[in-house]
């Protein structure tokens, strides 16, 4: 498979599924386990469309992609740093629903002692550029 397949496979998954249906089930990630509903929904879709059956991890590399701006997420590694985090809940609102695809915060240990010092993030260009927007604006 490569990326025209793949490009093709997202119009079509998105056309079966209609604008929201395709949008919650990318949102909905394929890294882990697909949710029920996701695995009804791939089942319908493969049974119209046999020409684009794809395993799981064509699946994750065909989805990986942000729900809100439709790019293709790239990946970075980032330092882990040893210690928690609390955000605001303003500010876990703002990233659910203007840029949940940044991963511009660090990556924090969270207390777990077998965490490695370097890990690998997915992020959207488009929303790291609107964290910043949001950063920016006046509170
Ligand atoms: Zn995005």
């Amino acid at each position: 498979m490569n990326s025209i397949d793949y490009a093709l496979f997202r119009s079509e998954f998105r056309t079966a599924l209609g604008e929201d249906g395709y949008r919650r089930f990318v949102a909905a990630g394929t890294a882990r386990r697909l949710r029920y509903w996701q695995e009804v929904e791939l089942k319908k879709f493969f049974a119209l469309h046999p020409e684009r059956q794809l395993d799981m991890t064509q699946l994750a590399d065909a989805l990986r992609v942000c729900e809100l701006h439709d790019g293709l997420l790239q990946s970075e590694v980032v330092e882990v740093i040893d210690g928690c985090i609390d955000y605001s809940q303003t500010y876990l609102d703002a990233r659910r629903g203007t840029f949940p695809h940044a991963a511009a915060d660090p990556v924090s240990t969270e207390g777990r002692m077998d965490m490695p010092t370097l890990v690998s993030v997915w992020y959207c260009a488009a929303c790291r550029a609107a964290r910043s927007a949001w950063m920016n604006e006046p509170p």
